[in-house]
């Protein structure tokens, strides 16, 4: 049966959860002691909305610093962006902002920016509002969600909604 290909790319600072999120979403499981992830690792699944096959090519990118000049051979072809924070840490959320900037001016003009906060289950710990981050997201014409990797909450109707909202805007 035929599929189509979909590449989509993680981005964000460090320890926001990308490798968390992707792991949870492709084997459904959750490590609280993830290792961080060395230059990019690259996972793959298939998966079936509305009988259309489609198979998910995620590229999960490290977050430091000195791993950035890699960046655009992973956001460069993409369909999809997602750039994540941690809803527990504004510096996060400000690096955010960096790799949308980045995006826009650098990566492909068709790709399509997804803006994610993670860590929704730390319920008691957070620092930014959802609003506040919702209304910059619409500002800048990027979809938005809020995940936990931790619970799963959300994070299936990330990959599933993304994919079939942007697979026909392509
Ligand atoms: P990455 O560097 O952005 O890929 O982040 P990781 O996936 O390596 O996660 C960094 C740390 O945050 C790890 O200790 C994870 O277990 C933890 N973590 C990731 N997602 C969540 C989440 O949704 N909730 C909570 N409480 N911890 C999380």
């Amino acid at each position: 049966m035929s599929s189509t290909n979909y590449k989509m790319v993680f981005l964000g600072e460090t320890a926001v959860g990308k490798s968390s999120l992707v792991i949870r979403f492709v084997k459904g499981e959750f490590s609280p002691t993830q290792e961080p992830t060395v230059g990019a690792a690259f996972l793959a699944k298939k998966i079936t909305i509305k009988n259309i096959n489609y198979k998910l090519q995620i590229w999960d990118t490290a977050g430091q610093e000195r791993y950035h000049s890699l960046a655009p051979m992973y956001y460069r072809g993409a369909h999809v962006a997602f750039v994540v924070y941690d809803i527990t840490s504004p510096d996060t959320f400000e690096n955010s902002k960096k790799w949308i900037k980045e995006l826009k001016k650098l990566g492909d003009p068709n790709v399509h920016i997804v803006l994610v906060g993670n860590k929704i289950d730390l319920v008691q710990e957070r620092m930014l509002k959802k609003e506040f981050c919702k209304s910059y997201a619409d500002k800048n014409g990027l979809a938005f969600f809020e995940t936990s990797a931790k619970t799963s909450e959300n994070v299936d109707q990330l990959f599933l909604t993304t994919t079939e909202l942007f697979s026909k805007t392509k």
